[in-house]
């Protein structure tokens, strides 16, 4: 299958080639065509799987096509976006794609001043793409006309519901004129999602792509088994021995975040925060100087991670594990994409053996384990809940779910089987059948990496 197959204009197929892609990727293969043709859409797509140029390409195309000649043209696509990183990287995509259109696109983000926002709309923007809490804020403000939309994207639209925009999005569909073609991209399909979309789509063509977790043989993923209070001098040990580079942290908290950078420039090793506390400007330049090479570490929380796209990140590493399994597919799908290897490394102490062993029933494998020489957990250490960033290892974060639990166990059975573990703090343990023994992991896997 080739590009030139899908319809595109010979100016669209220019940039596309100048950008490196060959062939299309399975989501722009099968939405290409149906957005070409006027249909709605409803696209199972994560980050990652090219779904960016899937939807860009045809609509630059339908927008050249029925072009207004003249006058001042209004916003004809509307493209909403979760988080203000990731719309600034689909504007930038379709400015790229449209490069050797004449098609002018805007990004419309929260955390900047208002005011070049209300001077760009003055002139002409054809695509306009924004995240819900800024556009709404131009709306009231009647600074943006939307009454000649076109084409609504809503991208990441299980991301939406969860960072609570779904009240704003409603807001912004009830302002849209009812005749349109509307395309919906969601990695999840939740109750709630297939509720927006019977309420958004009329009769979509349904385009589901394997998910990352179904597709992660590029992704090499291992559990290095590590005492709390030691992960950090882990994760020192493993970016330097393996010099590793453009290394995408996870932590539960902002606050985990902080101090982990903090502690990773101390041992030397280039590092930022990268959370929403932080003003759009310091969030942005992290992010270029990630981009470039000079910031070795990006230390980040799930929902400042949401919807980085930094093509062939080659490091992954879960600090902490995810208290929700889903976010380790996330976490892990910013790596290995496009065709590139990565490494997702999560550093697992005693505490997070049952989210572990959630994750692994989602992705449906056992991880591999590598004990570093070393590093090997003390077996006299006891679980620990993890309670309202508490959590001493790092940075602390919240545990729901303590309900059901499965012994992942080296020295006989480290837990109990499935007892719930007690707010009052430690898990029910069976203590190696009387042999004393803590939880290990200690499946395959290589040792000393
Ligand atoms: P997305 O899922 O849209 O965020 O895209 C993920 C990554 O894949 C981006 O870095 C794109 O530049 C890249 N990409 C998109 N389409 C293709 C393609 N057809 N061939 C190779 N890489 C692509």
């Amino acid at each position: 299958m080739s590009f030139a197959s899908l319809g595109l204009s010979e100016e669209i197929l220019r940039a596309v080639s100048e950008r490196g892609y060959t062939e299309p990727t399975p989501i722009q293969a099968q939405a290409i065509p149906v957005v070409l043709s006027g249909r709605d859409l409803m696209g199972g797509a994560q980050t990652g799987t090219g779904k960016t140029a899937g939807f860009t390409l045809p609509i630059l195309q339908l927008l050249t096509a029925a072009k207004p000649t003249t006058g001042k043209a209004p916003i004809r696509a509307l493209v909403l976006i979760p988080t203000r990183e990731l719309a600034a990287q689909v504007e930038e995509s379709v400015r790229e794609y449209g490069k050797y259109l004449s098609l002018k696109s805007m990004t419309m983000i929260g955390g900047v001043n208002i005011n070049p926002q209300i001077k760009q709309l003055h002139g002409r923007v054809d695509i306009l793409v924004a995240t819900p809490g800024r556009l709404l804020d131009h709306l009231q403000q009647k600074t943006v006309d939307l009454s000649h939309v076109e084409i609504l994207v809503l991208d990441e639209a299980d991301r939406m519901l969860d960072m609570g925009f779904i009240r704003d999005i409603k807001k912004i569909l009830a302002i849209l004129p009812k005749k349109r073609q509307n395309l919906l991209f969601s990695a999840t399909f939740s109750d709630e999602i297939k509720a927006l979309a019977d309420g958004l789509l009329t009769n979509p063509a349904l385009i589901e792509v394997a998910r990352r977790n179904q597709t992660a043989e590029l992704i090499e993923q291992r559990v290095y088994p590590v005492d709390r209070e030691r992960k950090r001098a882990l994760l020192t040990h493993l970016i330097k021995e393996h010099n590793w580079f453009q290394v995408l942290v996870f932590t539960r908290t902002k606050h985990g975040a902080n101090n982990l950078a903090e502690y990773l420039i101390k041992d030397g090793i280039p590092a930022m925060a990268i959370h929403g506390n932080k003003s759009q400007a310091a969030r942005t330049r992290a992010l270029a100087e990630f981009k470039t090479g000079k910031l070795q570490v990006l230390c980040a929380t799930d929902i400042a991670a949401r919807g980085i796209d930094i093509s062939e990140l080659p490091h992954v590493v879960n600090y902490e594990l995810p208290n929700v399994p889903e976010d380790y597919v996330h976490r892990i799908g910013r790596t290995g994409r496009a065709g590139s290897n990565g490494e997702a490394s999560s550093l697992v102490c005693i505490d997070e053996h049952k989210l572990l062993y959630d994750i692994e029933r989602l992705i449906k494998r056992e991880i591999t384990v590598v004990q570093v020489p070393g590093f090997e957990p003390d077996p006299r250490i006891k679980a620990e809940p993890i309670l309202n960033g508490q959590n001493r290892g790092g940075g602390g974060g919240q545990r729901q779910g303590q309900g059901r639990s499965k012994p992942r166990t080296g020295g006989g059975q480290a837990r109990a089987g499935g007892g719930p573990r007690t707010s009052a703090g430690g898990a029910k343990q069976a203590s190696g059948a009387g042999r004393g023994a803590a939880p290990v992991l200690h499946r395959s896997g290589g040792r000393g990496r």
